[in-house]
């Protein structure tokens, strides 16, 4: 009863992204410019980001091929493991099948640099020499930092303070791939100062981090932002997580019945999932799909579908998402992660479309599922992986209710070896359930913006 490692050779390693846009049946809702809410052209996204980037946004095409470049460098750390949980099976007591893709074996410990390192790479080709980003717990920001380094790009980090204070390791990786980092709200933008004056205790958002690293990026010809979910193109680079799966459970003889990631921003779920969602589009197999969120932070079970800004200060586009309003600050209680107010477009489309179902888990919850996690498997996950294990292990607790002999994947984003104080904590029975009432989303989301 050993836990069983699928790897797949190098020569299999999917060639193309898997675009979910050619699948759709119905287009999602146009991307509307933050001053004049009429729909967006890929002009109007020039100053931010490069155009294969913003041609990647819009596209249709159902492959779209990597670069070599980025395939070389990939190929560092993927095809990325496929593992079957036997010993957490066992531990469980399930008749179920549980396999996880595990995608902390990247440099920077998380699914991110498969984003990462695309877009670093079409930046350098189109003579970028900055790139400018925000980072909540610091995945991200070290994830670009490592790609930035990688291509000869300065890199610049707005990392929300709360975190910048709680995480000196992460801070410390960037800098040692050599990005600058600066806490958000900082007194280096209009965004920051604005937010400074009226709260001088803020400890940050990640909406106001986008606003800090939009307005330099914006100012700077020589720099581009980069956003590291919610963006189709970022959706897009990671669905190499579920080709790979899909190849691997194919080794295994197996496919699965229920599919389960977590959701911040929707990357990592879009990743595993949309591989299969697109087989389910095209009729060729069905799936049950399961998104876990934070209930401290429940944008799918909780926000709005409705159009908003990306972040607080109002300056990005809109966009039709699942959102608690672009004002939202989450609970400083709150330790998992996951705490963007709004998810990515395409994500909110298909649920609304029906193809998946939305779920939340409390943090106690998911550290509990995290630690049994790591006393079978070994692997300690990050604390947003945590709500994908806790969601596999309802699931694979249902199975023995049910005495059903199901199969389970989940993607398994990251390691949590940059979040041992959050584990300190729950050991030691400092972290408490938070739920975002009914009350704080309705206050939240009456400063959505009226869209005809
Ligand atoms: C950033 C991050 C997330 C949340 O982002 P998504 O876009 O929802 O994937 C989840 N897990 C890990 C490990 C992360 O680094």
């Amino acid at each position: 009863m050993e836990t069983v490692k699928y790897l797949l050779s190098e020569d299999r390693m999917p060639t193309a992204w898997y675009n979910i846009a050619a699948d759709l049946p119905a287009p999602p809702p146009a991307v509307l410019h933050p001053g004049t809410g009429q729909p967006i052209g890929p002009a109007d996204l020039a100053p931010l980001f490069p155009m294969a980037l913003i041609l990647q946004e819009v596209s249709t095409e159902r492959q779209i091929e990597i670069p070599d470049e980025v395939q070389a460098i990939y190929r560092q750390w993927r095809p990325t493991p496929l593992y079957r949980a036997r010993r957490l099976e066992k531990a469980l007591d399930t008749p179920a099948k549980i396999y996880y893709k595990y995608e902390g074996v990247s440099p920077a410990g998380s699914h991110k640099p498969n984003t990462a390192v695309a877009q670093a790479y079409y930046n350098k080709q189109e003579g970028v020499k900055r790139l400018i980003t925000e980072t909540g717990a610091g995945q991200w920001g070290s994830s670009l930092s490592f790609a930035g380094a990688l291509f000869g790009l300065e890199v610049l980090v707005y990392m929300v303070k709360v975190s910048y204070n709680q995480k000196p390791y992460r801070r410390a990786l960037m800098e040692a791939y050599g990005a600058r980092v600066v806490a958000s709200p900082s007194t280096e933008t209009n965004a920051g100062r604005m937010i400074l004056a009226e709260h001088p205790d803020s400890t940050g958002s990640l909406g106001i981090a986008i606003s800090e690293a939009v307005e330099v990026a914006a100012q700077d010809p020589d720099a581009r932002y980069a956003l590291g979910s919610v963006l189709n193109h970022v959706l897009l680079h990671q669905t190499v997580i579920g080709q790979e799966a899909l190849a691997q459970l194919e080794m295994a003889g197996d496919y699965p019945d229920i599919v389960v990631g977590c959701t911040g921003g929707g990357s990592n779920f879009a990743g595993i999932a949309f591989p299969f969602i697109g087989a389910k589009l095209r009729g060729e197999r069905d799936v049950r799909v399961v998104a876990v969120e934070p209930a401290a932070c429940p944008s799918l079970t909780k926000g709005r579908y409705a159009y908003d800004f990306g972040d607080t200060a109002k300056m990005t586009p809109m966009v039709k998402m699942h959102t608690l309003g672009h004002d939202f600050v989450p609970s400083g209680i709150h330790a998992g992660g996951l705490r963007y107010h709004g998810m990515a477009p395409l994500v909110s489309h298909l649920l609304e479309l029906g193809q998946f179902e939305a779920t939340a888990a409390q943090q106690l919850e998911t550290f509990a599922a995290g630690l049994q996690f790591a006393r079978a498997e070994g692997i300690l996950p990050a604390p947003e992986a945590n709500h994908a294990v806790a969601g596999a292990m309802r699931e694979a607790l249902r199975c023995k209710e049910a005495g059903e002999s199901k199969t389970i994947l989940f993607n398994l984003c990251g390691h949590g070896h940059f979040d041992m104080q959050a584990y300190t904590d729950y050991q030691a029975g400092k972290l408490k359930d938070f739920e975002y009432s009914d009350e704080e989303v309705a206050m939240a989301l009456a400063g959505l913006p009226s869209v005809g």
